[in-house]
């Protein structure tokens, strides 16, 4: 799934931002600080979400992957 077909399933917009676990190169943090990309810390868990909305500020999660 690409990012330019993603919309946010909260209120349609397209204004989805990746969030980042785990190790971010510096030109991640570059992005982070203008807002393009979400840094979601250093933990990897499988139940975090995957986007942001940058619009109504939700978290998207991924619906394939539920476990339970
Ligand atoms: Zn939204």
């Amino acid at each position: 799934m690409s990012l330019s077909d993603m919309t946010c399933p909260f209120c349609g917009s397209s204004g989805i931002l990746p969030v980042i676990y785990g190790y971010a190169p510096f030109d991640i943090l570059v992005r982070a600080d203008r807002g393009e990309v979400i840094l979601g810390g250093a933990c990897v868990e499988p139940s975090q979400p995957h986007w942001k909305c940058s619009a109504c500020g939700r978290f998207i999660y991924p619906e394939e992957g539920d476990g339970e």
